[in-house]
């Protein structure tokens, strides 16, 4: 069901980037950190910027979860890294309601307003998963960096988002097949054919790289594959490029000069915070999320 702009806007973007960020920035909590982590995300973010949120209860939902973020706030706990780590551990028998996990999920990944659209974040691997990716088979002149291979297999977490979706451990049953889609076969995406046109280069990435990535992101569904919020997380830093032909934001891979939607070799970097026609576009939406966090890091500041 696609929600109007503004509700959207005003509802749980801006919460759940400061909340989620404000986890990132706790060593012992990044490196588990994942996508199933949202709910706390928001809860933090809604009390410490004063959003409130509403979601509608279901028959047998509670929003209990939220007393418990207050709590941690009110005492403390939730500004030191090992508060917020028993926090994220106690959040994650909490089921939200499914209103809000509606909204979560709208704001991650819609092709409009979600992160990638506005430039404020794109789904990357969690955390502790970097260093056994960086182990793929080098991809010549494409992948043959830690680095590169990881911006790749970005590349391909994208390819999931438009059709497919991820599930996180809290969605109910009834979403399976509805809300989120599984990928038959033997998870190949004809998108990545876009991302690589060479033929060598693509026979690397089917062959070894595919299987590879579906045993690390998916769970096997029993003839299809669903990919797993619980292997994902955002990133926040780094380089986005617009394409002029498709409009297509994203995050580039260094080695593909090439637009990963379209193909275009006419993409350009983009600066988010000071293109005036991104901004004119999409600074209605993004600039709340940006004014959070320049507002917290002037209270911090003070306090300091
Ligand atoms: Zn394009």
């Amino acid at each position: 069901m696609r929600r109007g702009k503004q509700e959207l806007a005003a509802g749980t973007l801006t919460p759940s980037i400061w909340g989620y960020k404000k986890l990132q920035a706790a060593a012992i909590v990044a490196p588990r950190l994942s996508l199933d982590d949202l709910y706390l995300a928001v809860l933090l973010g809604s009390k410490q910027l004063g959003v409130r949120l509403r979601p509608g209860l279901k028959a047998a939902e509670n929003f209990e979860a939220e007393s418990a973020v207050e709590q941690a706030i009110r005492s403390g706990e939730a500004e030191t890294d090992a508060g917020l780590l028993d926090l994220l551990l106690a959040l994650r028998s909490e089921s939200p309601p499914q209103a809000l996990l509606d909204d979560m999920v709208t704001t991650v990944q819609d092709p409009f307003l979600g992160l990638e659209a506005l430039a404020l974040a794109s789904i990357a691997e969690r955390g502790n998963r970097a260093a056994a990716l960086a182990k793929l088979s080098p991809i010549p002149a494409i992948a043959e960096t830690p680095e590169t291979k990881l911006e790749l297999v970005r590349a391909w977490l994208r390819c999931w988002r438009s059709s497919h979706g991820f599930w996180l451990d809290k969605m109910p049953d009834s979403w399976w097949h509805t809300n989120v889609q599984g990928k038959k076969g033997k998870g190949k995406f004809d998108a990545m054919d876009v991302v690589l046109t060479n033929k060598a280069a693509r026979k690397i990435f089917n062959d070894s790289w595919t299987p590879a990535l579906l045993t690390t992101f998916t769970t096997d569904m029993g003839g299809e594959w669903r990919l797993k919020g619980s292997e994902l997380s955002l990133t926040f830093d780094g380089d986005w490029v617009r394409c002029p032909s498709c409009k297509s934001v994203h995050r580039p891979v260094t080695t593909i000069p090439h637009c990963l939607d379209c193909g275009s070799c006419e993409v350009s970097p983009l600066d988010p915070s000071r293109d005036p026609v991104f901004l004119a576009r999409k600074g209605y939406y993004r600039n709340p999320v940006m004014a959070a966090h320049s507002g917290r890091s002037d209270r911090s500041r003070c306090i300091d």
